[in-house]
């Protein structure tokens, strides 16, 4: 929770306004108060805050449910500022945080976790898997969507001079995902890799998919998306509706079927063809949230040695390796930004987010 925050001269608290979503897709620019850092916080002024898949699941939650319990997350009830993309500069810091670690301006990111800080998962990075409870920026706590937000000094993650802000937020759960799904299948120059859905997180998996030397096949519904893909770096691109898509993998690879698949889509058919178009011996990820899928197990999966993982996002150690190796390979990621807000835009942003889904929508300042 925010501090009460900075008074202006007069003595009133100074404000801010941040987004909130409602459920039954409608959100809100509410009034918060100004963040003031605790100790071992800062707040960092934000740059750029990037929209993600995961805040469709709060924006067209029943207005009746909890949002967090639509992505299947406990955390504080009342209104939370959404946007778990946050990227900006070091504003104030809080008591015993050193300046070292935050100083005043510093270009950063935030791991949008906040764990327990002492377990092995927190310690590691991995804060997302504490198993004493976790605060979800944006979801659970309030996130990016606002000029101001607050964050524990060691969930931040420095952002390389070379990537823009926008590219910060992009990195901070889209691609950061794609990239830690493709560590996940040990993607390379060896690999015909096939990415199932062509939003945010399957356009960055491409993209990082290609500089890691693998040949990508995108697969998505949507030809505006698969012409994105083809630009990204996709050498073959395949309309799951209007073939098959298995046979059409199969064709790629010499009948043999692709040595790794990644499912972006959160589509039960995607998962099931994701599964079923890798080679034997192949490599199978989900990173897609929530749905189901149902296989055959004998001919589909353990007959074929099929190795299938399961991806939840990344540790802020990874997502500093990904801005690195997204800087050493030059990967053009700002390519992947195709509309950029206003926060008073909210509402139009996600509407647009909600029905028209190609590229990637970030708010700026
Ligand atoms: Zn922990
Ligand atoms: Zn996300």
């Amino acid at each position: 929770m925010p501090g009460r925050g900075r008074r202006a001269p007069g003595g009133a608290y100074i404000t801010m306004k941040g987004v909130v979503f409602l459920g039954d897709r409608e959100l809100e620019l509410r009034e918060f108060p100004d963040p003031a850092p605790g100790p071992g916080d800062v707040v960092l002024a934000i740059k750029a805050s990037g929209m993600c898949g995961s805040d469709l699941h709060p924006y067209r939650a029943s207005r009746s449910g909890n949002v967090a319990a639509a992505l299947g997350l406990g955390g504080q009830r009342g209104p939370v500022i959404g946007g778990h993309e946050p990227c900006g500069v070091v504003a104030a810091r809080g008591a015993g945080v050193p300046e070292a670690a935050a100083p005043i301006g510093a270009r950063v990111m935030n791991h949008h976790y906040k764990g327990c800080g002492a377990c092995k998962h927190c310690r590691l990075g991995w804060s997302q898997l504490c198993p004493h409870g976790i605060v979800v920026y944006g979801m659970t706590g309030h996130g990016g969507h606002a000029p101001f937000m607050l964050a524990p000094a060691r969930t931040l993650v420095p952002l390389p001079d070379e990537l823009s802000f926008e590219e910060g937020a992009a990195i901070s759960c889209g691609t950061g995902t794609a990239y830690q799904a493709l560590c996940r299948l040990d993607v390379s120059g060896r690999d015909t890799l096939a990415v199932f859905g062509q939003g945010p997180v399957g356009l960055s998996a491409t993209l990082l998919g290609a500089a890691m030397g693998a040949r990508v096949v995108a697969l998505d519904t949507v030809a505006e998306r698969r012409r994105l893909a083809t630009e990204l770096g996709a050498e073959a691109v395949v309309d799951p509706r209007a073939v098959d898509p298995v046979a059409a993998l199969r064709e790629l690879t010499g009948g043999e079927g692709v040595d790794a698949a990644l499912d972006c889509s959160a589509s039960a058919e995607a998962r099931v063809a994701a599964v079923r178009s890798v080679r034997t011996w192949g490599r199978a990820c989900f990173v897609g949230e929530g749905g189901s899928a149902t296989f055959e197990v004998s001919p589909d999966f353990l007959r074929r040695q099929v190795t299938l993982f399961g991806s939840w996002t990344f540790s802020s150690v990874i997502q500093e390796e990904c801005a690195r190796f997204i800087v050493k390979r030059q990967v053009p990621l700002g390519k992947l930004v195709t509309h950029r807000f206003r926060l008073e835009q909210a509402a139009e942003a996600y509407t647009l987010f909600d029905t028209q889904t190609t590229g990637k929508g970030v708010f700026v300042p």
